[in-house]
């Protein structure tokens, strides 16, 4: 158990004044766990284990889940790009990364050098830190009085086409550790020359370096720096470049460390490419969902309710609905049973489950229960005890629901099962809560409150290949309906050679028998990839690639054979001998928030007719016809058509476009001949003019498009 003795040596707080500081310092103090976890889950990512808690406690399965979401997303080119804030402190490469390095990253590593020389040259008193190539491009991060903005840009640019076009050969030479240091403590590494002060970072750098590794320099004209390589020939290779963007990122992503300016570039081996590579970037911002979510009024974040919160406005919400009507429908053909649960649950249920206290640093801080307080408070204790208290359970307290499973398992734990009421599926749209970093959250797509479309399968194990594959027959249907055809699958396997895992080693087989097998029928590329799968079951994650071609990573169905242990949970067998069954927590979409944030941008705002939340806008040409404009109005909407009348003075050419930009999908233009011939003059957001018809029939389509959620318009 952690204790924060710390905490109370920092910041005791004056007996009287105690409760508001309690909660001042919780709430940094999980700020910084939570970077300390972070850090970790990102090794974790790579594949090496760093976990400070022991095995049988980390997996509780939805955060990893989550976690591995947002991550892949973040760690995505255009998660990068977007969201140009979050860290992307890597370790040291080892010679063997280096030698692995692809041309094009080798260049774009070469293109740093050649961007940190121009920083020498305009401001000398630059301190260097490390640039390497990433996605898309590369940094260098830089520590400087004068704070590099966009302007700046053109001057660097500048600067860098010059060293460019002198075509000064990479130089490399092989020094002793001591030369090396005494360089940097004069100041000439990671500069033109000796300074007055000492490359600090590269001291630090250097200190990095393993013992028995060669130590180099990499020489460009009278730029040196501290780097093992490799480059290009020369800078004249570096042709078509550009400086992209800055940011602030802590040295080695610590956040003790130095703030430093990290100025990202991009370069490719020719000027096509790159203006290919700025075009599609300008395809994503045109598309950004928190462009088009502002401009198309779908939500909005408002600082006084919080950061990481989506407002719903009524023109997103109807959006969400739709999605939701239809999720909901596939399900109940499937036999699922729909659930409400509460956003918060006692900290005792999340001991049991085990988020509590393991993964308090990714949550809201826990609510002390109110008669303990306000006893906490007038005994005048430290944050500490409260701290400490909630965390050994001698506080009581509740938490904002970091997941739906622990509910969900109450309910199916509230009745006797036998074998034959099996399986229980337990939907709901449930809205959990986490604490992500302020400087991480960015529109719907990383959030501290969300809704998933999730639900929970209690099956027996014989049960568990039906169920995994029904799971993907919705996911199927869905992105099928959405038109979103191209997806594939990631497993997680066990690691054969680990005896980590819990449940029996033929259940495993069996499960990850059923995943594979279920990925082949969905008939999409999946891939398998050992050893990466949670101790408590494999699962299968999806990722979908949007219209321009960017990967994004939704949800999960995860085989949990953990849980169900943890709480005891029962069904009688044909046996009548009491069996343990297996779990499948699934949010194959991931979250309301996400999911429909992506749609923004898969769609560039112009959803689908059974989407969209404006269906149809009548527009009549004058006065005169308001009434029979009305009419239809009143036709359509009987009929659960989402329709409006453009009321305006506007000339129709104004209205016209006005529902264009609103991207509403049908315009029916209503002037005197239509009025007296009960016809309409339907026209479509992408397809112009499409001519006359009479009303009743452009109602009739419309109402089927919408009922049968065609992905085009039908007219
Ligand atoms: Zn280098
Ligand atoms: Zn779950």
């Amino acid at each position: 158990m952690k204790t924060y003795q710390s905490c109370r040596m920092i910041h005791m707080p004056s007996r009287r004044r105690a409760a508001p500081k309690v909660w001042q310092m919780t709430f940094s103090m999980n700020f910084l766990l939570y970077r300390i976890f972070q850090c970790g889950n990102r090794k974790e990512e790579k594949g090496e284990s760093v976990r400070s808690l022991p095995e049988s406690l980390r997996g509780v399965h939805a955060l990893n889940f989550w976690r591995g979401g947002f991550f892949a997303f973040a760690n995505s080119a255009w998660g990068r790009l977007t969201n140009a804030r979050m860290s992307e402190h890597k370790e040291r490469k080892t010679l063997e990364e280096r030698h692995q390095m692809s041309d094009l990253e080798r260049l774009r590593h070469s293109c740093a050098h050649v961007l940190a020389t121009a920083i020498c040259r305009l401001w000398p008193d630059a301190q260097l830190a490390g640039g390497p190539a990433v996605d898309n491009g590369f940094y260098y991060d830089v520590e400087l009085d004068h704070r590099i903005s966009t302007e700046d840009f053109e001057r660097i640019e500048e600067e860098m086409k010059k060293v460019v076009k002198e075509n000064q050969p990479f130089q490399k030479e092989v020094i002793s550790r001591a030369e090396a240091m005494k360089m940097a403590e004069s100041g000439e590494l990671g500069a033109l020359g000796p300074r007055n002060t000492p490359s600090q970072f590269k001291i630090d750098l250097l200190n990095d370096i393993p013992e028995d590794e060669e130590i180099s320099l990499y020489r460009n004209g009278d730029f040196t720096d501290l780097c093992a390589g490799p480059h290009v020939g020369r800078t004249g290779n570096c042709k078509a470049f550009k400086v992209m963007s800055v940011a602030s990122a802590f040295y080695k992503g610590d956040k003790n460390r130095p703030m430093l300016q990290r100025i990202y570039g991009t370069c490719f081996p020719n000027r096509t490419q790159l203006d290919e590579h700025l075009e599609r970037l300008e395809e994503a911002r045109r598309r950004d969902h928190r462009k088009l979510g502002r401009e198309l009024g779908l939500f909005c974040i408002d600082e006084a309710v919080g950061q990481g919160l989506i407002l719903w406005k009524p023109k997103g919400a109807l959006i969400r609905r739709s999605l939701q009507d239809f999720i909901t429908q596939e399900l109940d053909k499937l036999g699922y049973s729909q659930v409400y649960t509460p956003n918060i649950g006692k900290l005792d249920l999340y001991r049991t489950s085990g988020h509590f206290p393991y993964y308090q640093e990714s949550q809201y801080a826990p609510i002390p229960e109110r008669d303990a307080m306000e006893k906490l408070s007038q005994e005048g204790a430290s944050c500490a005890e409260l701290f400490n208290g909630l965390a050994d359970g001698t506080i009581e307290g509740y938490m904002l629901k970091p997941m739906n499973c622990p509910h969900h398992i109450k309910i199916y734990a509230n009745d006797a099962h036998s074998y034959r009421d099996l399986p229980v599926r337990l939907a709901e749209f449930g809205t959990v809560y986490r604490w992500e970093q302020s400087g991480e959250l960015g529109g719907m797509t990383r959030v501290r409150g969300f809704t998933q479309d999730d639900a929970h399968i209690f099956c027996t194990p014989d049960q568990l290949a039906g169920e995994i594959r029904q799971c993907l027959g919705i996911v199927k249907t869905i992105f099928g309906t959405l038109g979103m055809t191209d997806y594939r699958v990631r497993l997680s396997m066990r690691d054969p050679e680990s005896d980590k895992y819990v449940g029996s080693p033929e259940n495993w087989d069996k499960a990850e028998q059923a995943l594979r097998e279920a990925a082949e029928w969905l008939g999409a590329d999946y891939s398998e990839e050992a050893g990466e799968a949670a101790f408590y079951g494999p699962k299968i994650d999806f990722i979908v690639r949007d219209a321009i071609g960017r990967e994004w990573q939704l949800g999960t169905v995860q085989v949990d054979y953990n849980l169900p242990e943890r709480f005891d949970l029962h069904y009688t067998g044909a046996d009548n001998k009491p069996h343990r069954p297996v779990m499948v927590h699934r949010a194959p979409f991931g979250s309301m928030e996400r999911f429909t944030g992506l749609l923004i941008e898969h769609f560039e705002g112009k959803f689908p007719t059974w989407l969209s939340p404006e269906q149809v806008r009548v527009l009549p040409i004058s006065d005169k016809v308001m009434d029979v404009a009305a009419a239809h109005r009143a036709a359509l909407a009987a009929r659960g058509v989402r329709v409006t009348v453009d009321e305006t003075p506007d000339k129709i050419g104004a209205k016209i476009r006005n529902a264009r930009l609103d991207r509403v999908p049908y315009m029916l233009v209503l002037g005197q001949r239509e009025a007296e011939e009960g016809t309409v003059s339907v026209r479509h957001r992408d397809k112009g003019d499409l001519g006359a018809m009479p009303f009743e029939q452009f109602a009739d389509v419309v109402v089927r498009e919408i009922a049968e959620r065609h992905i085009s318009p039908m007219i």
